[in-house]
Parts: C-alpha cells; sequence; structure tokens
C-alpha cells in the first residue's frame, strides 16, 4: 500500500464523530482540494488537534495520503487562525455555513484550485470582520466570483442569444448562461425577469462597495439574488446549497438579520 506523508494548509469545513474518540472531518484544502480526513484520538481531553480541527478554522496539517483509501489519517494539525467571530455571533456563522456549504457540495472532490482557497479564506476574515450589514453583499460577491471559478460563470453584460447590449428589461436563463433580452426570451421559456436593482447590483455593484447599488439593496433584493444562485448551482450541478435556501425562505438568518437592522 503506497502511503505519502503531506502538508498543506486547510479550512475545515465540517466534522462528525466518530467511534469512540475519533472524528471523520471534510477540509477544503489548499494543494489538494477538498479531502476527508479521519482524526484518531481528537476528541481525548489531551488532543493537541482538537482546537484545530473545528470547523471555520484555518489549519495546517500533516497527514497520510493514501492511494487506496478516501479517508486520510491526520498526523499533526496546528491552528493558524480561529475566526472567533463567526464562531460567536449567529449571524456571521450562517453566512460562513453558506461558504462551507459551496466548497462542500459545489466543488468536486480533490478538485484542486488554489484561487478558489485564498479566495474562500480571504471571504471568511470578511465575514468575521466586516460590518453585519455588508455580510450579504460579500456573499453575492463570493458567489459570483466563485461561480466563475468553479466554471459556471453568470453572463451578465450582453443577451446570451444574439449578444446585444444595453437593454432593459433583463430575463434571466439558467440554460443560456446569463441574460436574455425581450426578444429572445422566448428561447427560454424558464426565463425570469430580474428586477431592475438586482440587475444593477450583480453587473456592477457587488464589485466596488461603495457603488451605490450596493445601498438601494433591500432584504427582499438579496432574496432575490439567492434565489438566482441558487437555482443557478442546482441547474448547473444538481446540487442544492441548503444554507442558501435556508436565507430564501427566511429561517434562520434573514429573521436575525431583521432584528440587527431594526435595532440600527
Ligand atoms: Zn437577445
Amino acid at each position: 500500500m503506497k502511503e505519502l506523508i503531506k502538508k498543506t494548509e486547510v479550512i475545515i469545513l465540517q466534522g462528525m464523530d466518530y467511534r469512540e474518540t475519533s472524528r471523520i472531518i471534510t477540509a477544503f484544502s489548499e494543494g489538494f482540494g477538498r479531502i476527508k480526513l479521519i482524526a484518531k484520538g481528537v476528541r481525548n481531553p489531551k488532543s493537541r488537534m482538537a482546537a484545530a480541527l473545528q470547523s471555520f478554522v484555518n489549519a495546517e496539517i500533516v497527514f497520510y495520503k493514501k492511494e487506496t483509501s478516501e479517508i486520510y489519517l491526520v498526523k499533526e494539525a496546528e491552528m493558524v487562525e480561529f475566526f472567533w467571530d463567526i464562531h460567536n455571533n449567529l449571524l456571521r456563522f450562517n453566512y460562513a455555513a453558506v461558504i462551507a456549504d459551496f466548497l462542500s457540495n459545489l466543488v468536486a472532490t480533490e478538485q484542486v484550485s488554489k484561487i478558489l482557497y485564498r479566495y474562500s479564506l480571504f471571504t471568511l476574515h470578511r465575514i468575521n470582520q466586516g460590518k453585519k450589514e455588508d455580510l450579504p453583499f460579500i456573499l453575492t460577491q463570493f458567489l459570483m466570483k466563485s461561480a466563475s471559478i468553479i466554471g459556471f460563470r453568470v453572463e451578465l453584460e450582453k443577451c446570451t442569444a444574439c449578444g446585444r447590449k444595453g437593454f432593459s428589461p433583463h430575463y434571466f436563463s439558467n440554460p443560456k448562461g446569463g441574460i436574455l433580452c425581450e426578444k429572445c426570451r422566448k428561447s427560454d421559456l424558464h426565463a425570469v425577469e430580474m428586477s431592475k436593482s438586482v440587475y444593477h447590483f450583480m453587473k456592477k455593484g457587488w464589485e466596488h462597495e461603495e457603488a451605490g447599488y450596493y445601498q438601494k439593496m433591500r432584504t427582499e433584493d438579496f432574496r432575490e439574488v439567492f434565489l438566482l444562485f441558487s437555482n443557478w448551482f442546482n441547474y448547473h450541478t444538481h446540487r442544492t446549497l441548503k444554507t442558501l435556501d435556508n436565507y430564501i425562505k427566511g429561517k434562520p438568518f434573514d429573521i436575525y438579520y431583521r432584528t440587527i437592522e431594526s435595532k440600527e
């Protein structure tokens, strides 16, 4: 049995107790993409690896990569960064959960992308420290960029059927890969009309926070944005982002978001 010792930086996505003292962990790694790991004895109070292997921790790990196994054994784990605010604030936690859901479900196993790794880490930093009212914006930006990275870029510049630019209203089509104009909308009977603010926000507003489009976005508009992404990923990957669906259905983090809005 061929076995190699490897070292990589990871974002811990989720963990599950296994047997008496072990845990099975899913991590998105810089060098090997998404991997499954077993951490033996990690629930033992004396374990030095436990802290580094909690969800949403950025860690450096050493593991045995067996060619015949799908689960690799962790040898060492050291914490690089603990996102304190994500762990201690439900709203931030819920946003971070969408990032973990994306990396767990939409990225193929062991598909390596250093760009996606770095961008995910950057996004977790922003969710951890950014202003609470910026969180839907930070998430939109993540979904937009990550969709491109994994090969499902959303075309918002020109009509995907005739190539026309600068028209209105805009219809969004999953099979066509982006927007359609009024004339071409019949090429996809399921194409949905986008509200003006949502279209402009998705086209430009998410690129820079100071853009006016961003300030005009309401909770309802973000719901439309996330519904669009939810359908987009579902259509192209046949996978569901449950965390995003929770947002759309208004539980639990929209409710929390509203209470914050009303306080300020
Ligand atoms: Zn057209």
